[in-house]
């Protein structure tokens, strides 16, 4: 067993002695709940040239899962969730793709430790490179200003907070030539009203960079989008 998946059982046995989708004990997440969540994979309209695709519903034990990843450190979920976005990604392009995560709040990355998206991110061009889709993750964005995160705002409030906050890196740009070929698909965690994907969309296209679409673990279902400002 590596160390990092050594660390993962312990962290697993002092935090979560039971699936976090139905508590039923001895693993984190069950047959049962793993196949509730690895159901479809769904298409959005975002009222953009690019499509957008969910790994699942953000929901029930979808819900669960990303919550005990993100918020309570339960890192064996990464697997799963990496092929969950994984899933989303090869539906959207089967060749050669660079995944483009969205820069954590500094708070929560403080509050975490570490970069949970980016985390899902490695493991789903992993899964995809496993079946011969070449895929690598960069990190082309950053916060030009960090408002800190939206919760309990609407969409259109959200969208108005969230405009002009993300830029691209641009010694990162000036590398991307060396991924030709590559298709760029931006990825998240979770997309709700998909304010912060527009906003990441809006500042890798200012910068020059051509996105083949979004993608994301999970959506949260019977959304309107685009948000409306
Ligand atoms: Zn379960």
């Amino acid at each position: 067993m590596s160390a990092g998946r050594l660390l993962d059982a312990c962290l697993d046995l002092v935090l979560s002695r039971a699936c976090v989708g139905c508590q039923v004990l001895g693993t984190s997440l069950c047959p049962t709940c793993w196949a509730a969540m690895n159901q479809q994979v769904d298409f959005h309209s975002m009222g953009s040239t690019w499509p957008v695709a969910t790994g699942s519903r953000y929901q029930d034990q979808t819900k669960a899962v990303i919550i005990a990843h993100k918020e309570h450190g339960v890192r064996s979920l990464t697997g799963p969730l990496g092929i969950l976005l994984a899933r989303a990604i090869a539906t959207l392009t089967c060749g050669p793709t660079l995944l483009v995560t969205i820069p954590p709040h500094r708070r929560s990355l403080r509050s975490r430790g570490s970069d949970t998206t980016l985390q899902i991110a490695h493991r789903a061009a992993r899964a995809l490179s496993q079946v011969n889709q070449p895929s690598q993750v960069q990190q082309l964005l950053t916060r030009r200003i960090d408002n800190g995160k939206q919760v309990g705002r609407s969409a259109a409030q959200r969208h108005s907070a969230i405009a002009g906050t993300l830029e691209a890196r641009q010694k990162q740009i000036v590398n991307l030539q060396r991924f030709s070929g590559y298709r760029i698909i931006v990825v998240d965690d979770v997309i709700t009203t998909g304010a912060t994907t527009f906003e990441a969309v809006r500042a890798l296209e200012v910068a020059g960079v051509n996105i083949a679409g979004v993608a994301a673990v999970a959506g949260t279902p019977h959304r309107s989008w685009p948000p409306t400002p």
